[in-house]
C-alpha cells in the first residue's frame, strides 16, 4: 500500500461509527503494510455483523485483535510488546479475549497458543471469514486456530467498513499473496500464492466509495502489476485455464483503464509495483488518464546486479534503468519512489556504491530504506549467512538515507513556482490554520485554509518547500 508501511499509522486503533444494536466491544490494532490496514477493515466488517462495535479503549474491550507484520524482526518484536500489554489488561479483565491476525499468526501458528499463553485466537490472512466460528470455539473454552491459506479467498464479497479514515482516501485491495519468491521475503509464506479479485467486485467497491464521497483510491496488492483475473484461482494456474478463460482474462492495465474510465473524477493510485512484472501497457494507461497519478512506487532493493540475482529479483541493474527511462519517455513528469534493503548477505562496499550510483541516476522522490533482517524459512536464511555486520549495515543505511534526503530535496524543489493540484485530506499537524493534502506526485502540500474544505481538489501555487513538504497558496478549485 503504499508503500506501504506508513510509520505514522503503526499501531493505530481503528474506530468506526457504532451500530445501535451492537453491544460487544472490539479493539483492533494494526501493524505493517497497507494490506494489513485494509484487512482490519474487512475483519471489522465481519465482526460488525456479529454484534461488535469498535472501541479505542483497550480496558473496555471484549475482544482485542492485533493484525501483525512479519516482514522484519523489529515488526514482530513490537507486537510481542503489545501482547505483554494486553496480558496486563487481561489480568484485570479475564473475560477479555485476545486474538492474533495476519502474517505473524501465519508464521508462528500454534506456537502462539502454546508459548504466549494470553492468546485465545490465531487467524491467518485467508481465514478471517472463520472468525465468528473461531469465537464460538473460544467461548466454549477451546483455543482456536485457523491458518489455512486459500487458493480462492480475495474477500471480494465483503464490503469493508472504513476504519478511522478521513472519508476522502481509501485502499481497494485487488490481489492477495505473492509468487515472486524474493529470497529475503517472508510474504509468500505468510500470505500464500498470488490470486486476483474479480474486476466487477473491484469496480463495485469503487462505485460505492464514489457514492460515499471518497475522492482518491489506491489499488492495493503486494505486486499489483501481476494482477490477472481469468475467472478465479491462482495466478500460477493460468497456463492450465481454458482457451476461453485465457482469451477473456483481465490484466492490470485493463483493470486500471476500466477504473479510470468509469470514474474520471476519482483520483487513482496503485501500489506496490514490481519492476519484473511492470508492463509498458500500464505506463500508457497512466499517461492516457488525467485521473491516474503520475507516481510509481518501484522498489529496487539494490543497485548491484550480483545482489539482485542473490535476491532472486528477475532483472539486472541495467534493465531497471531502462525501465526508468521508458517510464519517463511515456510519462515525462512521473515521480518515482523506492524500497531498498541495505546489507543483504554478501553485500560488498562495491555493491553498496552501485546502490548509491543507481539512486543518483534516478533521484527518487522518496524512499523506504531498511537494514536486511533475516526471516526464518526464507531462501536467504537457509542458504546465505547474514554476514554484513550490524555496524556496517548502520553506516551504509545512513549513507543511503542521506543520499535520499538530498534527492528528495531536489525533487521537491522542482515544484517551486509551479501550480499543482492538491486533494485536501486534513488539517496540517503543525498549523491549525492550514490544510494538508497530497499532489498527484505524492508530495505533501500545506497552505492557508481560506474557504476550502477537506475533499476539495485545489490549485496551489508553490512558493516554498522543505525536503519533503510543499508550501503554497491556494488559487482556486481545480
Ligand atoms: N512488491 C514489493 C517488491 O517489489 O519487492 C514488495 C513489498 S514488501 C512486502 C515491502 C518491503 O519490505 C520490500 O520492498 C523490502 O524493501 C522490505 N523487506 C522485505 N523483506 C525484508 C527483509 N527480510 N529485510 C528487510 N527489508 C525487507
Amino acid at each position: 500500500m503504499e508503500k506501504i508501511i506508513d510509520e505514522n499509522k503503526q499501531g493505530n486503533t481503528l474506530v468506526l461509527d457504532a451500530k445501535e444494536d451492537n453491544s460487544k466491544k472490539l479493539y483492533i490494532e494494526s501493524y505493517g503494510c497497507a494490506m494489513n490496514f485494509s484487512d482490519s477493515e474487512i475483519v471489522a466488517s465481519i465482526l460488525a455483523d456479529q454484534g461488535y462495535n469498535t472501541t479505542n479503549l483497550l480496558e473496555e474491550a471484549d475482544l482485542v485483535l492485533v493484525n501483525t507484520c512479519s516482514i522484519r524482526d523489529k515488526a514482530e518484536q513490537t507486537v510481542r510488546k503489545r501482547l505483554e500489554k494486553y496480558n496486563a489488561v487481561k489480568r484485570i479483565n479475564p473475560k477479555m479475549k485476545v486474538g492474533v491476525l495476519g502474517c505473524m499468526a501465519e508464521r508462528l501458528k500454534e506456537k502462539f497458543l502454546e508459548e504466549e499463553k494470553i492468546v485465545d485466537l490465531v487467524v491467518g490472512p485467508d481465514a478471517y471469514k472463520e472468525i465468528p466460528n473461531l469465537l464460538k470455539e473460544v467461548e466454549e473454552g477451546r483455543d482456536a486456530v485457523n491458518v489455512i491459506l486459500s487458493k480462492e479467498e480475495t474477500y471480494g464479497d465483503i464490503s469493508p467498513v472504513r476504519l478511522g479514515g478521513n472519508g476522502i482516501t481509501a485502499y481497494v485491495s485487488i490481489t492477495r499473496g505473492c509468487d515472486n519468491m524474493c529470497t529475503f521475503c517472508v510474504v509468500p509464506f505468510t500470505r500464500g500464492r498470488e490470486r486476483s479479485r474479480d474486476p466487477q467486485s473491484i469496480l463495485n467497491e469503487i462505485n460505492d466509495l464514489a457514492e460515499k464521497g471518497y475522492k482518491e483510491i489506491t489499488l492495493l496488492g503486494q505486486n499489483v502489476d501481476s494482477y490477472l483475473w481469468y475467472g478465479g484461482g491462482l495466478k500460477k494456474d493460468f497456463k492450465s485455464a481454458s482457451e476461453m478463460q485465457q482469451a477473456t482474462a483481465t490484466d492490470f492495465a485493463q483493470l486500471l483503464d476500466m477504473a479510470a474510465t468509469a470514474h474520471p473524477k476519482m483520483r487513482i493510485r496503485f501500489s506496490t509495483s514490481n519492476p519484473q512484472d511492470m508492463h509498458e501497457e500500464v505506463l500508457h494507461i497512466v499517461a492516457k488518464h488525467d485521473n491516474i497519478c503520475n507516481h510509481i512506487h518501484l522498489p529496487v532493493q539494490s543497485g548491484s546486479t550480483r545482489i539482485l540475482k542473490e535476491m532472486n529479483r528477475q532483472h539486472t541493474r541495467e534493465e531497471y534503468m531502462k525501465l526508468i527511462d521508458r517510464i519517463w519517455e511515456i510519462i515525462p513528469d512521473c515521480s518515482i519512489s523506492q524500497d531498498m534493503i541495505i546489507g543483504f548477505p554478501t553485500e560488498t562496499e562495491e555493491d553498496h556504491q552501485e546502490t548509491l550510483s543507481l539512486m543518483e541516476y534516478v533521484k527518487y522522490g522518496f524512499g523506504y530504506m531498511y537494514k536486511y533482517s533475516e526471516r526464518p524459512g526464507t531462501m536467504a536464511a537457509r542458504k546465505l549467512e547474514d554476514d554484513v555486520s550490524e555496524e556496517t549495515k548502520s553506516r551504509r543505511l545512513t549513507e543511503i538515507v542521506d543520499q535520499q534526503q538530498k534527492h528528495s530535496a531536489i525533487r521537491t524543489a522542482e515544484f517551486l513556482g509551479k501550480t499543482v493540484t492538491v486533494l485536501i485530506e486534513k488539517e496540517s499537524k503543525k498549523n491549525k490554520d492550514e490544510w494538508s493534502g497530497r499532489t498527484e506526485h505524492n508530495n505533501v502540500a500545506v497552505f492557508p485554509k481560506k474557504n476550502y474544505n477537506p475533499g476539495d481538489f485545489v490549485k496551489v501555487k508553490i512558493t516554498n518547500c522543505t525536503t519533503a513538504t510543499l508550501i503554497g497558496e491556494a488559487v482556486g478549485h481545480s
